[in-house]
């Protein structure tokens, strides 16, 4: 299955409770390659890479357009 692109795979786990019941609040954390989300579990604010951590520290490869 492929979503859209700027849609992360699946929402990461909470780093306090562990829930996956997370909600994307904010497309940009303190970096632009970060996502802010909500935890429904324990409520707690956190953030998550967009993209996997190998994808997001090739710095050889230009980044990744969207919308083209
Ligand atoms: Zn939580």
């Amino acid at each position: 299955m492929s979503g859209p692109a700027e849609e992360p795979r699946a929402a990461p786990r909470c780093p306090f409770c562990g829930s996956r019941e997370g909600e994307v609040i904010s497309l940009f954390g303190t970096q632009a390659i970060t996502l802010q989300y909500r935890c429904h579990g324990c409520g707690s604010y956190y953030e998550a890479l967009k993209y996997a951590a190998g994808e997001a520290a090739s710095s050889d490869a230009p980044p990744p357009r969207s919308g083209a």
